[in-house]
């Protein structure tokens, strides 16, 4: 691994712990304002789906198309959210899912011995301490399709900038509602800094919680697992073992329960025209993957 790389994990991971804890010290004498949690809110959306329907349903497994200016936009919130730029991102999740909880798994909790100590060893490395130690992906062999878009590459060039713009932005928005300077920091303290650390440890709990804890309803031969909660606070990512099973379908959430706000978005953009070859699986294919007596069969 280069140490530019390092660097560049170490920053991201601690940078966001930094602003939670100067805003947990600040917060004790100045609380917290209702604009600060309304523009997190915000950003936290805008982020998360630049990820979930971004990042990962469009650019990494393709179960979609849309209009250039979508796409852009997807990738711009994606960077956002400051999880990697776009070609780092998904060529890292294609590995992820061909060799899902086997070696060359750039994630997986289940790679680092027996008993608790290797459930937690692998837990923490699933989580964040992959980054520290990821060998260069091969972007020509993983990500040709993404190479070849222009705009693309330029946006994955601009990553860092994206990055700032989305701790700047709030604060701007407060500014100009405010024409307070003082508003301005505290909104990119919270819904820069903070929004940061919880879109990143929510996200990151699909390698690891998700790999861990939750039901299997398909066989997929790994250990991906659907989890509720995980699903609710990524906009339905959480249904981890559904997405092994049917990598391709834009739905995450299949049954009519599993709440899967980025779907919700995938279907109103086709609706209106903006997407089109939106995947699902077909019934056929849900039954052949269903795990006999499975409660959701
Ligand atoms: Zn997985
Ligand atoms: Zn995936």
């Amino acid at each position: 691994m280069e140490r530019s790389e390092r660097r560049a994990a170490v920053l991201t991971v601690l940078t966001p712990v930094v602003a939670v804890l100067f805003a947990g010290w600040h917060f004790w004498g100045h609380g917290l304002s209702m604009l600060d949690v309304i523009l997190g809110v915000i950003m936290y959306s805008i982020t998360m789906l630049g990820i979930t329907v971004g990042y990962h349903r469009l650019f990494t497994h393709r179960s979609f198309q849309c209009v250039t200016p979508i796409r852009m936009a997807l990738c711009i919130a994606g960077s956002m959210a400051a999880q990697g730029p776009v070609l780092f991102w998904t060529a890292c999740h294609r590995r992820h899912h061909q060799c899902s909880d086997a070696v060359g798994d750039p994630h997986s909790p289940h790679l680092h011995g027996a008993g608790a100590k290797g459930v937690f060893v692998g837990c923490l490395h699933a989580h964040v301490g992959w980054m520290f130690y990821h060998k260069p992906e091969n972007y020509i062999r993983r990500v040709p399709d993404l190479i070849r878009d222009r705009k693309l590459m330029a946006l994955n060039r601009y990553y860092p900038w994206l990055v700032a713009a989305g701790v700047v932005l709030p604060g701007l928005v407060a500014l100009a509602i405010t024409r307070q300077w003082y508003a301005a920091g505290t909104a990119m303290l919270w819904a820069g800094g903070v929004r940061l650390f919880l879109a990143h440890h929510t996200t990151w709990s699909i390698n690891s919680i998700c790999h861990l804890f939750g039901d299997s309803p398909y066989a997929t031969g790994d250990q991906s697992r659907n989890n509720g909660v995980c699903a609710v606070l990524t906009f339905g990512e959480g249904w981890h073992n559904n997405h092994h099973a049917f990598p391709t379908s834009a739905r995450h959430g299949l049954q009519w329960w599993q709440v899967d706000a980025s779907y919700w978005l995938i279907r109103a953009m086709s609706a209106v025209g903006l997407a089109w070859d939106v995947r699902l699986p077909s019934a056929a294919q849900l039954e052949s993957r269903t795990v006999v007596g499975s409660a959701e069969a």
